[in-house]
């Protein structure tokens, strides 16, 4: 492993990004007609090392996504995660699904029924219920994972019967779009599918939506996301290593 050596001029740069991104996160807000806190920033701290994490949940950040198991596994001890809420947003295979049940507060990648049952099954066995939001393929991408939303509805009601695993809402990450107007009628779509489920199964809860990242977490905002996933923008561009 490479020696790890403190970029002092990067945890400069994640204070001023941190910053400026709540901000543009509550005009945001604002400019949407919606209250200025009704948005939750998360930190996507894939691929951080922990001082630039630690950095932006000593300046408040109170909700980090993870996209690796075995990544969040490992650095989390070195994290400073007291009150923090912790995600995994990344697709999760099925048999990832007992190292992490249990581990984070949200799983937001719940892309298909049979991992479902999978989180129910450990959950039962372990006596917790796991918070889930429902993943949705509004692109209909072959290289991502989720649900198609001509099948959501289905999908959900067939999650709803399952013990131990609570869906509270959906997340969903658009095709890479050349204007924003595109972007926003993808957002647009998985807003009305959200709204039309709303409390229609007995079960579900529609509460969270989670849309959004550094590139267009704005128009996410302005079709009604609660939750922008923001990774780049805060703490610059990834190293994949
Ligand atoms: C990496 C990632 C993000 C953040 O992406 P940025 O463009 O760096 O903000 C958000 N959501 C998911 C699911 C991701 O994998």
């Amino acid at each position: 492993m490479e020696r790890f050596i403190l970029d002092e001029a990067r945890l400069k740069a994640v204070e001023e990004n941190y910053k400026r991104v709540l901000t543009s996160v509550k005009e945001a807000a604002v400019r949407a007609g919606r209250e200025e806190g009704s948005v939750r920033l998360m930190c996507v701290t894939k691929t951080v090392e922990p001082p630039y994490i630690n950095k932006a949940l000593e300046l408040g950040a109170d909700l980090i996504g993870e996209n690796r198991v075995q990544e969040y596994l490992g650095k989390r001890d070195e994290l400073n995660l007291n009150g923090v809420e912790r995600h995994l947003i990344g697709h999760l295979q099925t048999n990832k699904v007992r190292q992490i049940a249990g581990e984070v507060d949200m799983i937001e990648s719940v892309s298909s029924l049979k991992l479902a049952k999978e989180i129910s099954r450990v959950c039962s066995s372990r006596g917790i219920t796991a918070s889930c939001l429902a993943e949705v393929n509004i692109g209909k991408e072959e290289s991502k994972s989720g649900i198609y939303i001509e099948e959501l509805r289905e999908t959900l009601c067939e999650i709803s019967e399952l013990p131990n695993i609570k869906i509270k809402g959906l997340m969903t990450i658009p095709p890479i779009c050349e204007s924003e107007a595109q972007a926003r009628r993808y957002f647009a779509e998985v807003r009305r599918a959200f709204d039309d489920i709303g409390e229609s199964i007995s079960g579900v809860e529609m509460k969270i939506l989670s849309m959004g990242m550094s590139g267009d977490y704005e128009a996410a905002i302005a079709e009604g996301s609660n939750i922008v996933r923001v990774g780049s923008a805060i703490f610059g561009a990834r190293k994949y290593f």
